[in-house]
């Protein structure tokens, strides 16, 4: 039988920080944090959150087969409440990942998601579970910017911030990077360290700052090939691609584009209208 190259892993919540005021990080350690690997700085992960009266996720067992029939085949109201996150680091001495979630507000009226109300009441001890790569070579994370690649544009917002932080982190001394973040709040505007020549914009909300792509068309951007990744809520992305790929004439395939979110639709919402369609 070959080994699935995603497996269900337990996690135990160590200690939470907050990096900024609308951001909590949770570290999270076990005895299976030495079995999951991370690849690209966008490593995409599936959490699975324990529901109310449940001290432990519900999640397949190892032997239940590919993972998606066998949660599918769960009791939906029992099990785990699946969510998508990054990994931010995973450290081997001690063995230890920590996700930063940001912790959104939402309409007023209506609770916040699942995992924005477990992040921001995570304590020590609590229980997650986690669908992860067992090597470092895994097809989730799409950061993969192509030789004669001569400079990268990433787009994103708070629930990008953990990936594009990780991303400038890895980036060549020197490379040519041009970032923009939108932000609610300017007091999230994190130090992101990189050795990469990177130019960076906030675009605070609360300041009235542009939309991400009228802040692009606005940009003085290098010539040469580039590469962009976007990330961050669904119809933003769809808007920075179309003005990179339409009015710039960028590659298609040197533009990498996730919706994180959709405004106003959950992600069980998400996944329905996937499965609909
Ligand atoms: C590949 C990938 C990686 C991701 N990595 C991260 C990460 O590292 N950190 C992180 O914080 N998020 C990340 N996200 C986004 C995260 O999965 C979503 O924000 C998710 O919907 C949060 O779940 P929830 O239970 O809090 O809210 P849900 O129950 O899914 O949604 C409830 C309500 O909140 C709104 N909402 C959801 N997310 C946001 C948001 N960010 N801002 C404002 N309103 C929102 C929805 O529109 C909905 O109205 C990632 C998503 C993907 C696809």
């Amino acid at each position: 039988m070959t080994e699935e190259p995603f497996q269900f892993f337990s996690l135990t919540a160590l200690r939470t920080t907050r990096p900024s005021p609308s951001f909590v990080r949770v570290t999270f350690g076990g005895d299976d944090v030495a079995r999951l690997a991370s690849g690209g700085r966008d490593q995409r992960v599936k959490l699975f959150l324990p529901r109310p009266g449940q001290n432990a996720p519900v999640m397949p067992g190892p032997d239940d087969g590919h993972w998606w029939a066998a949660w599918r085949a769960l009791d939906p109201d029992v099990r785990g409440v699946m969510r998508t996150y990054t990994v931010r680091d995973l450290r081997r001495e001690p063995q230890e990942l920590d996700i930063d979630f940001a912790v959104h507000e939402v309409a007023p009226g209506s609770d916040e998601g699942p995992a924005t109300r477990w992040a921001l009441n995570a304590g020590s001890g609590d229980r997650v579970g986690v669908l992860a790569p067992i090597h470092e070579e895994n097809v989730a994370y799409d950061f993969r910017p192509p030789d004669g690649t001569d400079w990268i544009l990433l787009t994103g917002d708070e629930s990008a911030l953990p990936a594009v932080a990780g991303i400038l982190e890895s980036l060549p001394p020197g490379t040519p990077a041009h970032v923009w973040i939108a932000l609610q709040h300017a007091s999230d505007r994190w130090e992101l360290s990189t050795k990469a020549d990177a130019h960076l914009t906030w675009l605070v909300q609360d300041e009235s700052a542009p939309a991400t792509e009228e802040a692009i068309r606005a940009a003085d951007l290098p010539d040469g090939t580039p590469y962009a990744w976007l990330a961050g809520e669904s119809a933003t992305v769809k808007a920075v691609r179309r003005h990179l790929v339409g009015e710039l004439g960028f590659d298609r395939a040197a533009v990498r584009f996730t919706g994180y979110w959709r405004r106003g639709t959950s992600e069980d919402e998400l996944l329905r209208s996937g499965e609909d369609a």
